[in-house]
């Protein structure tokens, strides 16, 4: 079963999509909690950041890369942002396909949820 993200990367579904290249795509999350969220998506892919490989150590650092290119070009470089991995239950990943939330424009207060 091709995952969401899957599908999004080749077209099967819609999504606003703001880069591309052979490793990674990016695009609007749907459900934005702030007035800058995107997603950072590999090609590959990898379910959880527990799976990933020695091997796949460049498609991380890449995906981080776009990540501040975008986070420039989207003008919250200065005013700052917060880059996001999900892993896992606990964390409350729903997209089981590696996946880099980009996430500023306001500030998005404390890390975690203190309970
Ligand atoms: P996770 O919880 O796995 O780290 O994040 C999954 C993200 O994918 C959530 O922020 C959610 O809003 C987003 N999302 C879920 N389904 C879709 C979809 O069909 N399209 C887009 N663009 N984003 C989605």
């Amino acid at each position: 079963m091709p995952t969401l993200f899957e599908k999004i990367i080749a077209g099967e579904l819609p999504a606003n999509i703001v880069y591309r290249d052979s490793r990674v795509v990016a695009f609007l999350d749907i459900r934005p909690a702030a007035p800058v969220h995107i997603l950072i998506v590999s090609h590959k892919v990898i379910p959880t950041t527990d799976d990933i490989a020695d091997e796949d150590e460049s498609l991380i650092g890449h995906m981080v890369i776009v990540a501040r290119d975008l986070a420039r070009q989207q003008g919250i470089a200065k005013s700052g942002y917060r880059l996001i991995i999900n892993c896992n239950p606990d964390s409350g990943q729903d997209v089981y396909h590696l996946h880099l939330h980009l996430l500023g424009g306001r500030p998005l207060g404390p890390l975690v949820q203190r309970t």
